[in-house]
């Protein structure tokens, strides 16, 4: 029986989770700590998935692909009606950032963890927030803030700032339908490509231009806001590490913002979502230049991928919050309190083939060892049997480490990843590894650009001592089975041992033994 009077408060007593994998998991687990019982949706495809297994109950949505099941609003409603479920967690991608299902929640009687309709409409298209926040006086990349008509106007645009450009689309996310264009000449079929781009991926083909920073850094404001007028900033993230245009490491804090910035940078958020009437977690990003000069890209009106790092270094549950918030809960922290304490970083393990130019890989996860030990959290959606397809997003697992300092948080991060063990499907976990023993990484001078640039002589490089080790320990195994087999087969045949075959391949790969 619970005994809390803090649970005690609740109004939502069962929740379901429109969403699958880690972040399912990860909001199920936030409910269960609350004493809220949660309902998972599934596709055919996650029928035998674990956030299913997790969740106390669990209703099948349609067939795998999620145009026919995860975004399909009325089923999701249904399921809930039938469960009895009183609110709905969307997690992030799919419907979590669709105003129309924010509505659908609200006009069903259900409560909706995340922020009004209204907010999201008003940050939801990238044209409409930089609109938004002009009138809010927070400075953004230069740029239209309306879409374009066509390649004239964005040559008149573009001439204004000079190149490079970047067209953007407005319903944009993903790093979709983005293009940069370095003269007047490729602009026309640039434009021609990202509306295209576009249209399919949003089912909306409006594409706007802004200024392309050179060398800036991603910074992101995570914010916090409740339905009493309390808005808190949480501190930044630093999300520069980008492979088309898409994030692969976080960290908290940002080795860029000194307390001063920090409190700037997290006073212009605040302001921003208060402009657009926010409430519930959401994220304002940002490009900062080295001079210190910030500007705002757009807001997530949603809890993010990279969430963990923030929920280290501050000690607040953003989840719980979403949640506590969502039903009518007052925020008891005090800005001038919220400081960040320690270094967080996040690598997102992936089914892609690193050592394949990042190609999808599927399969069957057949072993599966996860890290452990001090500082380590594993937000995973996978385990032994799960299958990975090439329905849904590459993201397994989040792998998180916490530690006193930058150095020793990478060392952490490095050592974790080395217990890591994933097998049946390519992961990128020799890219993390990689970049956890690059030394321009660790010294953190590092922009957007940075990683794109990196990744060539990253690819190139011999596999790390570590593999190299377990190599040779393979090879000594095998060498000492076959060893085995022979003098059963022959005991009168003399053969070299296990350890003369390790240092014989270790020899061979050049490795010292001692
Ligand atoms: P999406 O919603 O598709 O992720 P964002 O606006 O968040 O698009 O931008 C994604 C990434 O693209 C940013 O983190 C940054 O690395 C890069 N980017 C966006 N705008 C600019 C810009 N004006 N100049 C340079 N890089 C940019």
């Amino acid at each position: 029986m619970r005994t809390t009077s803090l649970t005690d408060r609740l109004v939502i007593s069962k929740l379901l989770v429109a969403n699958r994998g880690e972040i399912a998991l990860r909001v199920i687990r936030a409910c269960r700590e609350l004493g809220i019982a949660s309902v998972a949706v599934y596709s055919d495809a996650d029928a035998r998935a674990l956030h299913v297994r997790e969740a106390d109950e669990a209703v099948n949505i349609g067939p795998a692909p999620a145009a026919q099941s995860y975004l399909v609003g009325e089923r999701i409603l249904d399921a809930a009606r039938r469960t009895g479920a009183d609110a709905v967690h969307p997690g992030y991608g799919f419907l979590s950032e669709r105003e129309w299902f924010a509505r659908a929640v609200r006009e069903a009687g259900l409560i909706w963890v995340g922020p009004p309709a209204e907010a999201i409409a008003a940050m939801g298209s990238k044209t409409a927030a930089r609109t938004l926040a002009v009138a809010a006086g927070v400075p953004v990349v230069p740029g239209t803030t309306s879409a374009l008509r066509d390649a004239v106007e964005a040559r008149e645009v573009a001439e204004t700032f000079g190149y490079p450009v970047l067209l953007k689309a407005a319903a944009g996310g993903g790093g979709k339908g983005m293009r940069v264009v370095h003269s007047a000449d490729e602009l026309h079929d640039a434009l021609a490509s990202a509306q295209r781009e576009a249209l399919n991926a949003f089912g909306d083909d409006a594409v706007y231009v802004e200024k392309y920073i050179d060398g800036p850094r991603h910074v992101e404001i995570q914010v916090l806001g409740d339905t009493h007028g309390t808005m808190l900033h949480l501190g930044e993230r630093e999300c520069s590490v980008q492979r088309r245009h898409q994030k692969m490491i976080e960290e908290a804090p940002s080795i860029a913002v000194t307390p001063e910035l920090r409190a700037r940078m997290g006073a212009t958020a605040v302001a921003a979502a208060r402009a657009a009437g926010y409430v519930n977690a959401g994220t304002c990003e940002f490009l900062l230049d080295r001079n210190g000069n910030y500007y705002f890209l757009e807001m997530n009106t949603r809890i993010q991928v990279e969430h963990p790092v923030t929920e280290l270094v501050t000690g607040i549950d953003l989840v719980q919050w979403q949640i506590r918030i969502a039903g009518g809960e007052r925020l008891p922290f005090v800005q001038e309190l919220i400081v960040p304490r320690g270094w967080a970083i996040e690598c997102r393990i992936t089914s892609e083939d690193f050592q394949n130019g990042f190609l999808p890989s599927t399969g069957r996860i057949t072993s599966l060892h996860i890290p452990s030990g001090p500082g380590v959290r594993w937000d995973g959606g996978i385990e032994v049997g799960s299958d990975v397809g090439l329905f849904y997003d590459p993201m397994l697992a989040k792998l998180i480490v916490y530690a006193g300092t930058r150095d020793a948080a990478i060392d952490r991060m490095h050592r974790a990843l080395l217990e890591l063990q994933i097998e049946g499907v390519e992961t990128s976990r020799e890219f993390h590894l990689r970049m956890m023993e690059d030394a321009e990484f660790r010294s953190g001078d590092i922009t957007i650009q940075w990683l794109e640039a990196k990744l060539p002589a990253l690819s190139a490089i011999l596999p790390s001592a570590n593999d190299l080790r377990a190599a040779v320990i393979a090879a000594a195994l095998m060498a000492e089975r076959d060893r085995n087999a022979v003098r059963a087969a022959r005991p009168d045949v003399s053969t070299p041992d296990g350890a003369t075959a390790w240092h014989r391949a270790a020899r061979v790969e050049g490795l010292r033994t001692a």
